[in-house]
């Protein structure tokens, strides 16, 4: 079985995010988590969001949750020393994201949705989203790699696994992984619409996840490509069993959005990326303008057909009720 339309509803938090009448219930707050204690790193280029060690993000998501946040999206930033050309960190249960994953979901419950983060970049010596064989991404062995990845999320825990690599045949895979594991209620939010995008950038200082050679252009999808792409790569996705289906960037791709939201029956999610936080952030001096100024983005992904955002500005949205 691929499809099973219950995992959205599993839980109220889910159910909330997904067809729920308070915006703020569909924001989602992406962190990026780092081993150690007592970290909390600003990272430069993403004013207001930092890396954090476990205790410091349990403290931070308990504040955005009583503001009224309710998801989150994890990032597990892996150690230098700890990289190696099979990703293996990402698939290990003791590495400080699992342990992370766990934590939140013991001392919230279904209360929050905890999304995870399911490629080999940030685990990687040369920083590819897959296994690199002489110069060439590979592609089948990369997803097996991935699945392996997404069972051990579920085994912590994680509400969705959010696999960010577009490689083909992943989502088919990860669901039957899951079902192989006993993981039934595990929900996969695809990157199914990923564009080779500039707008990147800061992430991957946060994430510490920049290729070492070449670039993601083989697998991301190009920015010049029509819809009919998007379109393909959306209705894949869905069929493979993809309980919620992204497009990424968001801002130069809202009509993507659009035509993608008309075209599936599965929730869309749109992520709000590091280098359109930048932007805002760089532009807006003070609280009102960029008030204006988010509420305005919020609106149009709303309008293009975004039921779930994921956005670095979740948590200033909640903690100052612009949405209200
Ligand atoms: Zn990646």
């Amino acid at each position: 079985m691929n499809i099973r339309p219950r995992i959205n509803r599993w839980t109220q938090a889910r159910r909330s995010m997904l067809f729920g009448n308070a915006p703020l219930h569909a924001l989602v707050q992406p962190h990026f988590v780092v081993a150690g204690e007592n970290i909390d790193t600003p990272i430069e280029s993403m004013p207001g969001i930092n890396q954090q060690s476990i205790d410091v993000l349990i403290e931070t998501v308990q504040n955005d949750y009583d503001n009224g946040i309710r998801a989150v999206m994890l990032f597990g930033v892996v150690e230098h020393s700890e990289k190696d050309d099979a990703a293996s960190k990402a698939s290990d249960v003791d590495s400080h994201l699992h342990r992370a994953v766990q934590e939140l979901k013991s001392i919230h419950g279904d209360s929050i949705v905890v999304m995870t983060d399911v490629c080999l970049c940030t685990a990687t010596n040369h920083g590819h989203c897959g296994l690199v064989h002489e110069g060439e991404i590979l592609n089948d062995s990369s997803v097996e790699r991935l699945c392996e990845i997404a069972v051990s999320h579920a085994e912590v825990g994680a509400d969705y696994v959010c696999a960010s690599d577009m490689m083909d045949g992943r989502v088919i895979a990860i669901r039957s992984a899951l079902e192989a594991a006993g993981f039934t209620s595990t929900g996969i939010l695809s990157y199914s619409v990923k564009y080779a995008s500039t707008f990147y950038g800061p992430f991957r200082q946060a994430a510490d996840s920049s290729p070492e050679f070449g670039d993601r252009s083989t697998h991301q999808m190009d920015i010049s490509s029509g819809y009919d792409e998007a379109i393909l790569e959306s209705e894949l996705d869905v069929k493979e069993g993809a309980d919620i289906v992204m497009v990424k960037p968001a801002l130069a791709y809202l009509d993507v959005v659009r035509k993608v939201a008309d075209s599936i029956n599965r929730p869309v999610a749109v992520y709000n990326v590091s280098g359109e936080y930048a932007m805002v952030m760089n532009a807006t001096k003070d609280d009102n303008s960029r008030r204006r100024m988010v509420r305005e983005i919020m609106t149009a992904f709303n309008r293009a057909g975004a039921d779930v955002i994921v956005s670095y500005h979740a948590r200033e949205i909640a903690e100052k009720g612009w949405l209200d």
